[in-house]
């Protein structure tokens, strides 16, 4: 018996080395080079100009575009200046595409293309968070370039992005090529509040019947140290987003003076909610694109590693709480979280609430839904005199394709930019604006084409936000490329490694 259990276990962790010694680097040809065929290298690549694009990035960051949820905060003006800068900045590019302004300030440029059909999407937004000053090695609205970066709110998050695009289409418009389909740029100018610029652009397509083929917004980038035992850099290109769902809890009670306090008053009664969704977290799980990730990224782990890895069948259930117990982004990424926000209760210290509430900010994980969230959230409360009520109630993404031409695509202009990084989809765990177009179009890809630091990831929504000249240069590049080889070639079928 104990000769047949010692065979058993031995054949087991046979299989399970076997698994993970396959278990390694895809081949460098393949789908994703056959995707980017033949225009992987289009001509203008030689004619970037990261110096001049970061003057151009600099005026644009000198435009104090921040939005606000509160619109009489909102200076229109800049708004307006930024729109009326870009033609000058751009030519070439203003004189191949139309443009048009959609939701008061959003912009939607159109690129004629030889055919209409499953046109491409770059997005972005111009509109930033306020930045006050104290703290900033240079003045956040002075668009200074000094240090051999380009420093101001919005360098990062994300003009960045609207330029290194606009960047490209002059490049590639200036030398008179015309694209193989149809090219959007669209443009938000309230991203940072979750406005209506963007659906006001997706209205204007919807009635012209655009259907797109593939989108582009900001999203992952390339960053390093993401992964243990991964030494390789990551493109992180997101498939997919949480969805954001503010839920208030809140108890009644009749109030009063605070001298002749209730037993078991309204407050407590919160408080003990407050600390069972503490207590009790979200189960964890690994969602299909976060494998996908651990599928790409896990081939380029030490041994021990990728012995977990190649055999999620086995080790999947003790990854995913692995990774929740972990915390922090890793932890984020394995379940839907819920933080305790907004608290309040009565006016006066010497006052009884007659009311006191809670928001949840809860950040729905893929596979799950805003309803059976808050069914959960009910059963851990257990208490009929917390009310439940949902404020902004939002649904993760659908996940956009993570295998195909498209996918291919942009996976392979990332790699053919950071020729030393590992593509890889992952979720997304802030939310952008491409979870619009998410709802029409099944390839949705969040990636901005730059190297992210982890002091520039933390400097996005805080002090000294700065892009430094050589990183725009790749982003243009990247951009070419992307262009010039849309729509991706189909791979042949059987090549698939
Ligand atoms: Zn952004």
């Amino acid at each position: 018996m104990a000769a047949l259990v010692l065979g058993a276990l031995a054949a087991l962790l046979a299989l399970l080395a076997a698994r993970a010694a396959a278990f390694k680097p895809r081949a460098a040809a393949g789908p994703r080079a056959a995707a980017l065929d033949p225009a992987a290298s289009p001509p203008c690549l030689g004619r970037v100009d990261a110096p001049s694009a970061a003057a151009r990035l600099a005026e644009m960051l000198r435009r104090r575009t921040v939005s606000s949820r509160d619109l009489s905060k909102v200076d229109y003006r800049e708004y307006e200046s930024f729109i009326e800068l870009l033609p000058g900045l751009y030519p070439a590019a203003h004189r191949a595409m139309t443009r048009e302004v959609a939701g008061g300030y959003s912009l939607l440029y159109h690129w004629k293309g030889r055919s209409a059909s499953e046109p491409l999407v770059l997005m972005a937004h111009y509109d930033v968070v306020a930045a006050e000053g104290a703290g900033w090695s240079h003045p956040p609205f002075s668009g200074r370039i000094a240090e051999g970066k380009v420093w101001g709110r919005g360098s990062l998050d994300t003009k960045c992005t609207l330029c290194c695009a606009l960047e490209a289409v002059e490049l590639l418009a200036a030398s008179g090529c015309v694209p193989e389909r149809d090219i959007y740029l669209s443009f938000g100018h309230d991203e940072e509040v979750a406005g209506e610029g963007t659906p006001a652009i997706l209205a204007l397509l919807a009635l012209r019947g655009v259907q797109p083929g593939l989108v582009l917004d900001e999203g992952g980038g390339v960053v390093e140290g993401v992964f243990p035992g991964v030494t390789r850099p990551a493109a992180l290109i997101g498939v997919a987003e949480k969805g954001i769902t503010d839920l208030e809890l809140s108890a009644r009670s009749p109030g009063g003076h605070a001298s002749t306090p209730p037993r078991r008053g309204a407050a407590a009664a919160l408080a003990r909610a407050v600390l069972r969704l503490e207590r009790r977290p979200f189960p964890p799980s690994l969602p299909r694109p976060t494998l996908a990730m651990l599928g790409e990224l896990g081939r380029h782990a030490p041994f021990g590693l990728r012995l977990v890895l190649a055999n999620l069948w086995l080790f999947r259930p003790l990854l995913a709480a692995a990774f929740a117990a972990s915390g922090g982004e890793t932890g984020a990424m394995c379940r839907t979280t819920t933080a305790v926000t907004m608290l309040a209760g009565s006016e006066g210290a010497n006052i009884l609430p007659a009311r006191v509430s809670a928001v949840v900010n809860m950040r729905i994980a893929i596979g799950e839904t805003v309803e059976g969230a808050l069914a959960r959230i009910r059963r851990v409360v257990a208490d009929p005199r917390i009310e439940l009520a949902l404020i902004h109630p939002g649904e993760p993404s659908p996940v956009s394709e993570t295998e195909g031409p498209s996918w291919e695509l942009v996976a392979g202009a990332a790699s053919a930019t950071y020729p030393e990084a590992v593509a890889a989809p992952y979720v997304a765990l802030g939310a952008t604006d491409a979870r619009h177009y998410a709802r029409l179009c099944p390839r949705v890809y969040r990636f901005s084409p730059f190297e992210f630091s982890k002091a520039e990831r933390a400097s996005m929504h805080a002090v000294d936000e700065a892009i430094p000249v050589a990183k725009l240069g790749k982003g243009i590049e990247f951009y070419l490329r992307l262009i010039a080889a849309y729509p991706p070639k189909p791979s042949a079928p059987g090549k698939e490694t």
